[in-house]
């Protein structure tokens, strides 16, 4: 269910950039255009992960990977 979530909503977007590389990324709600705020989900096997959500509840994304480590989420 929380899997399905996050990739249904692989069409939102929000500002992320790589730690390594520093490419960064613009990703807004595709809905909404409201950046997306940055969160965290953890699983049931206790692996957090990184995510941002629409603060106007339209969806929420995992971090984007880059040079093998998730972006960290820039949006203030
Ligand atoms: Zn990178
Ligand atoms: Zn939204």
């Amino acid at each position: 269910m929380l899997f399905l979530n996050i990739v249904l909503s692989l069409i939102y977007m929000a500002t992320y950039e790589c730690p390594k590389c520093k490419m960064s990324a613009n990703i807004t709600c595709g809905k909404c255009e409201a950046p997306l705020k940055d969160s965290s989900l953890k699983l049931d096997n206790g692996q957090k992960v990184q995510i941002c959500e629409c603060p106007n509840g339209h969806g929420k994304i995992k971090s984007p990977l880059c040079c093998g480590q998730d972006m960290s989420c820039q949006v203030a």
